[in-house]
């Protein structure tokens, strides 16, 4: 047994020589808390100098405003919830003399009405007026047709009526199913202003289909041009004008030009040839902002 003495003298002897491995760790310990540190330190403060803040995805969504909710029809061709019909094929209600605003004559049957090219009649036009929008018109060349160039199947749809006669900007309307004429008349030409950019025309006898978006000119209040008219339309789903800028109205002779306006009707055109008569079906607009 040693005595108590001695334990002690053995136990200090120990803990002193552990005491520079303690001290150690000890260095050790607040080496490695500084290197951490230091390499912490080292690449945040770059980050923060550089970018104060990392973009997210969140600032550049849109929740407002939420677009209408539009019930499409049963088909494309058929109109939408928030579409005016023109013509659902029963009457003519919508509908004018272009010339002295009486009713419309044209001839409505069996769904379709036709253009009727007696003396006096001439074309037709909305009772509603417009300014921008989206149009859907569908329009047939008779079987039999006859003539050739502008007078085989001539007709037209002026997006913006601006008074008897063909006053306006005419969209034309022509059998090009194998009918050579000059481009900038033929069919989806904005009559002697644009070359369509397809002939996408079926032959006659079949339903041909104008979907076209119209943005009206805006006049300032002196009556000069602000901005100038814009069309895109397609025949039978192809592209034949692409936000095309016309010069001004449309004209048979002359240089096209710009007289203010605000809102008009939306006319369709009875030619004067003598070709047979073309029809049309199922005409809804949809007016936009
Ligand atoms: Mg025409």
């Amino acid at each position: 047994m040693f005595p108590s003495g001695w334990l002690m003298q053995i136990y200090s002897i120990r803990l002193a020589s552990l005491e520079p491995l303690r001290c150690i760790v000890v260095e050790m310990t607040a080496l490695r808390n500084f290197l951490a540190s230091s390499l912490i330190l080292g690449l945040t403060v770059p980050l923060l100098a550089q970018s104060p803040a990392q973009p997210k995805p969140e600032e550049t969504e849109v929740w407002t405003p939420v677009p209408k909710v539009v019930t499409p029809g049963a088909t494309d061709e058929a109109p939408p919830s928030d579409a005016i019909v023109l013509f659902d094929g029963t009457n003519l209600d919508e509908w004018v003399s272009a010339q002295d605003h009486t009713p419309a004559q044209w001839v409505v049957a069996d769904g379709v009405m036709t253009v009727k090219k007696a003396p006096g009649v001439g074309n037709i036009e909305t009772k509603r007026s417009f300014k921008n929008y989206q149009l859907h018109v569908e329009w047939r060349v008779p079987e039999n047709i006859t003539g050739s160039s502008q007078a085989r199947g001539n007709s037209g749809v002026f997006l913006a009526s601006l008074g008897p006669g063909d006053a306006g900007y005419e969209l034309q309307v022509l059998d090009s199913y194998n009918n050579a004429t000059y481009v900038n008349g033929m069919v989806g030409s904005i009559y002697k202003q644009s070359i369509p950019l397809a002939n996408p025309m079926r032959k006659p006898g079949e339903w041909e289909i104008y979907d076209v978006v119209w943005t009206a000119p805006v006049f300032n209040d002196d009556g000069s041009l602000k901005t100038p008219a814009y069309v895109t339309a397609f025949l039978n789903g192809v592209l034949v004008d692409n936000h095309f800028e016309l010069q001004g109205q449309t004209l048979y002779i002359g240089k096209p030009f710009y007289k203010k306006y605000d809102r008009a009707p939306i006319k369709l055109q009875a030619h004067g040839d003598k070709s047979e008569p073309i029809s049309f079906r199922n005409i809804w607009v949809r007016e936009l902002p």
